[in-house]
C-alpha cells in the first residue's frame, strides 16, 4: 500500500555537490513519490534505475524557489526545494501547475513530521552563497520564515546532540571540516571528466586554457555555456561549454570521425571539398538515434566523385548489434568503423579518411569570456564596411587584433538603447551553431555598439539573389533546415523573433545560414517599422493575429517562418510581388496563400502551408517542422 504511486512524473534535479569535487549539474529523473518516500529514477517508466531516494520523514521543507537572479540552467523553469538531514535537493517542474502539484502533495504527507524548519532559505544556494540573503555558509540559518500551511502550529525543533560544534536554525549540524554527512541512498555524484574538442585561449584572468585531446574534470555547470573546470596541473578557471564532450566510453563525440551538427547536404559538401578518396563522416541521422556513414569516392558518378550515405542498421533481438553491411556486426560503433577502416566489405570504398571536425573553425561561444557583456571599445580594430540597416552601419573588425567580429554602430535616436543593453545580457545567453551570435557590447560611449560574430558570406536574402540559376533542391532545403534548426531552439528557450525573413539570416563561409536580430524590433525606435500599419512593418511575413491584434507568439515565427522557405524556394524573389501592404492584408484575410514556388517538391510546399494555417495554435512547432524537414532532406534529395 506504502509503495503505492500518489506522484509520478519526469523532472530535472540539480546534483546536490556533496563532495567538494562533484559538478554542478541538471540531470532529467523520473520522479515518483510514495506514503513513505520520494526516489529518483534514471530512464524510462518501463526500464528505470533508481539513483536515489528520500524519506518522507526525514523531510523538514518543500516549498517554491522564489528565484531572481537570471535564467535557469534548465529547460524546466519551474523550481522547487526539499530540505532533508543538511541537503537542499532542488528539483525543476516542467510548468507552474506541476510545480504546485508536487509542493502542495509533499506539503500534505510531511505535516506530520517531527522537524519541520522555522526558517528556510526562498532562493538557491548558488556560487558559494545563498542568493536571498548572500550568506556564505551553506549550513547558514534560514532567512524567510517557512510557513508549511498558513494555520499549521508548528512543531520546535528537538535539542541538538552535544557533539555539536556548530547548530544553525535549519537543524543541521555542522562538523568542519567537510565531507559533509553522506547518506548511502543518494546518488553518487562522481567527478565529471570531459575531453578538449578544440583549444580555447583564455582571454580573461578567470578563463582556463583548453588543448585539444586533453581531459579536465568539471567542478560546475551553473552556466550552461561557461563551465567550470580544472587541468591536469590543478589550474580552474571557466571554459566554453560546447568546446568539450564527455569522456564517457561510449560518447561518439571524442571521436575525429564523428560530426553532430551535419546534415546530408553539409556533408556532401564538406566531403567534395576534400576531394580525397574514401573521405567520410559519421552523422546524426534523420531518425533519432540513428546514425550514418557517409562516404566520398572519387571513382563514382559522372566523373565529378560522389557521395554514399549508408545507414547504420542494427539487429533484430535482444543482443542488437550494429552493421553497415550484411554479416559483419560489432558491438559498437567505433569497433564497425574501426573494421571498415580497414575493409570496404560491400561500401563503395574503405573508410579511408576521417574528415571529421579536422581543420574545421572552432565553433562560437556565447561571448569571448565568462559572465563578460561590455566589450572595452579599445579591443576593437576597425576594417571594411559590411552594409547598413536600420539600426546604422555595420563594419568588420577585429577583436584583439585576432577575432574577426561585426561591429554594429548605433545610429542617434535609432534604438531604445537602455532597454537593449539590460536585454542584451540575457541575448548573449542565447548560443546555437544557427544563431548569429552576439558577443557583446560598447555601452559607455556614443555611439554604442554591438559586437557580433562575423558572416563572410553576408545577408541570406543577397546571397540568394546572386546565386539564381545555381542552387539545387538540396541546397534550399538545407537553408530552411539550418533557420528551422535556429528558430527551434529559440522556441525552446521562449524567445519570439518577431521579424523572421531571409533579410535578417546571415551565411558565413561554409554556406551555413544563422538567424540575426532576434527580438530586435522591441528596440526599434521608428513608428513605420514597429506598428502593423506602418509602411516599413512586415506585412508580408505577418500571419492575421499580429496584423490585426499585434500578437506575437513562436507561432506567429512559424508563419513568418514559412514566407522564408517560400523566399529561399524563389532565389530570393519578393513575396507578392508586386501587391501592396494593405493588399496582401486583404489578400491573406480572405484565405488566399502564397503559390507553389517551381522548386519546391509537394512535401516542401505542405510545409509552407502547414506554417500558414490561420489559427495560430494550428501550426507546428518549429521541433515538429525541423522533423520533417530532415525526412525529407532523407528521402526526396
Ligand atoms: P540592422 O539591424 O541595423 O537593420 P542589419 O543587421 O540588417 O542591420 O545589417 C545590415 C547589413 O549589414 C546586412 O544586410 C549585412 O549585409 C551586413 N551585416 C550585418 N551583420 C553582419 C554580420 N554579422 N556579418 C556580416 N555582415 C553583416
Amino acid at each position: 500500500m506504502n509503495a503505492d504511486p500518489i506522484l509520478e512524473e519526469t523532472l530535472i534535479k540539480r546534483s546536490q555537490q556533496k563532495k567538494r569535487t562533484s559538478p554542478l549539474n541538471y540531470k532529467e529523473r523520473l520522479f515518483v513519490l510514495t506514503k513513505s518516500r520520494l526516489t529518483y529514477y534514471d530512464g524510462r517508466p518501463e526500464k528505470k534505475h533508481k539513483k536515489g531516494s528520500v524519506d518522507l520523514q526525514k523531510i523538514k521543507c518543500a516549498e517554491i524557489v522564489k528565484h531572481d537572479s537570471g535564467p535557469i540552467a534548465c529547460q524546466n523553469k519551474y523550481p522547487f526545494q526539499i530540505i532533508y538531514d543538511c541537503n537542499t535537493l532542488y528539483v525543476f517542474a516542467p510548468t507552474f501547475e506541476s510545480r504546485s502539484v508536487w509542493v502542495k502533495t509533499l506539503k500534505e504527507e510531511i505535516r506530520n513530521n517531527e522537524l519541520i524548519v522555522p526558517k528556510y532559505h526562498p532562493n538557491f544556494w548558488a556560487e558559494g552563497v545563498w542568493q536571498c540573503c548572500r550568506q556564505a555558509d551553506k549550513l547558514a540559518p534560514g532567512c524567510e520564515e517557512y510557513n508549511l500551511f498558513g494555520d499549521i502550529t508548528r512543531k520546535p525543533l528537538p535539542p541538538t546532540p552535544d557533539d555539536v560544534l556548530h547548530t544553525n536554525l535549519a537543524g543541521c549540524v555542522y562538523k568542519p571540516p567537510s565531507p559533509l554527512p553522506q547518506n548511502g541512498d543518494e546518488e553518487d555524484e562522481e567527478e565529471e571528466l570531459v575531453l578538449a574538442m578544440y583549444d580555447f585561449e583564455a582571454l580573461e584572468t578567470h578563463d582556463l586554457n583548453l588543448v585539444k585531446g586533453e581531459e579536465y574534470v568539471l567542478l560546475q555547470k551553473s552556466d550552461v555555456h561557461w563551465w567550470k573546470a580544472k587541468d591536469k596541473n590543478g589550474c580552474e578557471g571557466y571554459i566554453p561549454s560546447n568546446y568539450v564532450t564527455e569522456k564517457k566510453s561510449n560518447n561518439l563525440e571524442k571521436y575525429e570521425w564523428y560530426c553532430r551538427n551535419v546534415n546530408r547536404s553539409k556533408a556532401e559538401h564538406l566531403l567534395r571539398s576534400e576531394d580525397k578518396e574514401g573521405s567520410f563522416i559519421v552523422r546524426d541521422s534523420s531518425q533519432p538515434g540513428m546514425y550514418t556513414v557517409s562516404l566520398y569516392t572519387k571513382f563514382g558518378g559522372d566523373g565529378n566523385g560522389s557521395t554514399r550515405h549508408y545507414h547504420i542498421k542494427l539487429t533484430q533481438g535482444p543482443h542488437r548489434q550494429f552493421y553497415l553491411a550484411e554479416k559483419h556486426l560489432f558491438n559498437n560503433i567505433p569497433e564497425l568503423i574501426e573494421y571498415h577502416q580497414h575493409n570496404a566489405a560491400g561500401l563503395v570504398t574503405r573508410l579511408r579518411y576521417p574528415v571529421g571536425r579536422k581543420g574545421r573553425s572552432a565553433p562560437t561561444t556565447a561571448g569571448f569570456s565568462y559572465d563578460k557583456w561590455e566589450i572595452n571599445p579599445s579591443d576593437i580594430t576597425f576594417m571594411k564596411e559590411l552594409g547598413s540597416g536600420q539600426f546604422g552601419v555595420v563594419r568588420l573588425g577585429k577583436w584583439r587584433a585576432q577575432h574577426k567580429v561585426a561591429i554594429k554602430a548605433i545610429r542617434e535616436g535609432a534604438m531604445y538603447e537602455e532597454d537593449f543593453i539590460e536585454e542584451a545580457k540575457i541575448m548573449m545567453k542565447l548560443s546555437h551553431p544557427k544563431l548569429v551570435q552576439l558577443y557583446g557590447v560598447c555601452t559607455q560611449q556614443k555611439p554604442i555598439y554591438i559586437v557580433t560574430e562575423f558572416m563572410e558570406l553576408g545577408c541570406l536574402l543577397n546571397y540568394l539573389r546572386q546565386r539564381r540559376g545555381q542552387l539545387n533542391n538540396e541546397m534550399l532545403l538545407s537553408m530552411c533546415q539550418d533557420v528551422c534548426d535556429g528558430m527551434s531552439y529559440l522556441e525552446a528557450n521562449g524567445f519570439i523573433h518577431r521579424d523572421l525573413a531571409a533579410r535578417n539570416c546571415l551565411v558565413n563561409e561554409s554556406h551555413v545560414v544563422k538567424v540575426s536580430d532576434f527580438g530586435m524590433t522591441r528596440y526599434v525606435l521608428d513608428d513605420q517599422y514597429t506598428s502593423s500599419s506602418g509602411a516599413k512593418f512586415p506585412v508580408k511575413w505577418s500571419p492575421p493575429e499580429v496584423l490585426h491584434y499585434s500578437k506575437f507568439s513562436s507561432k506567429s515565427d512559424v508563419w513568418s517562418f514559412g514566407v522564408l522557405i517560400w523566399e529561399v524556394y524563389n532565389e530570393g524573389k519578393m513575396p507578392f510581388e508586386t501587391k501592396t501592404n494593405a493588399e496582401v492584408v486583404e489578400f491573406i484575410s480572405s484565405g488566399c496563400r502564397l503559390y507553389r514556388p517551381k522548386q519546391a517538391s509537394k512535401a516542401v510546399y505542405e510545409i509552407m502551408n502547414q506554417c500558414w494555417h490561420e489559427k495560430a495554435e494550428r501550426r507546428p512547432s518549429f521541433s515538429y517542422l525541423l522533423l520533417m524537414i530532415n525526412q525529407i532532406m532523407e528521402c526526396d534529395c
